[in-house]
């Protein structure tokens, strides 16, 4: 199959044509402003099935669904909890996936059989346009291979799934950079199952008390069954492994100083590049600014696959508002092998 790039500054027809693809059962690589998706009509199981082919997705990791109007919830949930109103009027359209009850025209390969469905309102324009020209829900995850660094631009996309889809809608680079904030409103209590834009303070600051899934802390193995199934799964990884040091940032940057040894990679702040002179270096924003980390991180984690290093160390930001979520795909990047200092 040959993969098109579709670029709506140059193609007034660009969205209408990878509507039409959609329509047709094909997946299409899907600009949001979180990271892009792999998008197929969510109502139609054939489809989706051939996203989890071009991902090499385990097929027990169920798919978020995209909506572009707040009102096409109750299609795919009967019973929309009155927190998710709640949500939605707060953060959507944004970086909010909610899971709630499914109802009965969502597919098996969406579901992966839970009684639940995922369901976001993403804030991009071309993402929302999509939606609503192929008029259907769109089933998305991260656009890339499972198992590597989300994607966050439309060349990243192309590397990946390049023969595997059907097109791609380029949008330019994310804007947010980390994945959404995936949210249970299905247990008895709200739980963040992963953080992303949307940070645990925002949402506690609308829902008041929301538990953290444990996943978001440590390596989860098979055995164990887990809210969101996705979590269990090593990921974002480069090839070479890698080992995240936690602390304040001048003692983890001595601490991996002493530790350099054979073809090393650090990821790290821009304020601690100079420490590092014998290393290949990616940075990955100033140590105060969480946003910019979390732009970048995905797209400096993949630039170590274009090196020839063994080893990879990686500074990290604390666990307060998007650091949480920058910092959980760090350390799953290096399996949870974390140091403290
Ligand atoms: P991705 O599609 O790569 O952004 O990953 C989606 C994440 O949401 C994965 O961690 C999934 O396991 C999780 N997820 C999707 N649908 C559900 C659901 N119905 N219940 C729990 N987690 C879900
Ligand atoms: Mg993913």
């Amino acid at each position: 199959m040959k993969t098109i790039m579709l670029s709506p500054q140059n193609d007034k027809n660009a969205v209408n044509t990878a509507a039409s693809l959609i329509k047709q059962g094909e997946v299409v690589g899907m600009p949001t402003e979180t990271v892009y998706g792999l998008a197929a009509n969510a109502l139609n199981g054939e489809a989706v099935a051939k996203i989890f082919r071009a991902k090499g997705r385990p097929q027990d990791n169920p798919l978020i669904v995209h909506i572009a109007d707040f009102d096409r919830i109750y299609e795919l949930c009967p019973a929309v909890p009155p927190q998710a109103k709640a949500l939605a009027k707060a953060f959507w359209p944004g970086p909010l996936t909610m899971i709630v009850p499914k109802g009965d025209c969502i597919p098996q390969e969406v579901s992966c059989g839970l009684d639940t469905v995922g369901i976001r309102l993403p804030a991009h324009p071309l993402a929302r346009d999509l939606i609503r020209a192929a008029g259907v829900p769109l089933a998305a995850p991260s656009a890339n291979t499972s198992g590597r660094p989300s994607t966050t631009t439309a060349e990243h996309v192309l590397r990946d799934m390049d023969g595997k889809i059907a097109a791609i809608l380029d949008g330019g680079p994310c804007g947010v950079g980390v994945e959404s904030t995936v949210i249970t409103l299905a247990l008895d209590k709200p739980r963040l199952l992963r953080p992303g834009g949307i940070t645990l303070e925002q949402l506690r600051a609308v829902l008041g008390e929301v538990e953290v899934d444990r996943a978001l802390y440590e390596k989860i193995g098979d055995e164990v069954r887990v809210s969101a199934p996705g979590m269990k799964y090593r990921h974002y990884a480069p090839k070479a492994p890698v080992t995240v040091v936690r602390g304040d940032p001048q003692r983890t940057a001595e601490y991996i100083q002493k530790q350099i040894n054979g073809p090393t990679g650090v990821l790290c702040f821009d304020e601690y590049r100079s420490y590092f002179p014998t290393c290949v270096v990616e940075c990955f924003g100033s140590q105060f600014d969480l946003a910019a980390q979390a732009r970048e991180v995905f797209d400096r984690l993949r630039a170590f696959d274009d090196t020839d290093v063994t080893r990879i160390w990686a500074q990290c930001p604390s666990d307060e508002g998007l650091g949480l979520a920058v910092a959980n795909r760090i350390k799953k990047a290096a399996g949870f092998s974390v140091v403290e200092v």
